[in-house]
């Protein structure tokens, strides 16, 4: 994955596998071991693109409302 300078300080980041999450058409949708963006300088964190399209995928198909917890790696392999 691409190294982001933080949108913030412009300082480099680091990736980090957290569990991410976003509100989809009113609900709490959780993405376990999803890569992000970690700033230590602002202690800031940044859904990285690959982040963001997984949970497209999920608003794009209406996943989220069957389930509200998703896999990061099982999602990916759909992606790509
Ligand atoms: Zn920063």
């Amino acid at each position: 994955m691409r190294i982001i300078k933080c949108l913030i300080c412009g300082r480099n980041t680091s990736v980090h596998s957290i569990n991410a999450q976003k509100k989809l058409r009113g609900k709490i949708i959780t993405l376990t071991n999803a890569p992000v963006y970690y700033c230590s300088a602002c202690k800031e964190t940044f859904l990285s693109k690959e982040t963001q399209d997984v949970f497209r995928y999920i608003q794009d198909r209406s996943l989220e409302y069957k389930y509200i917890l998703f896999d990061y790696d099982d999602m990916s392999k759909k992606l790509y």
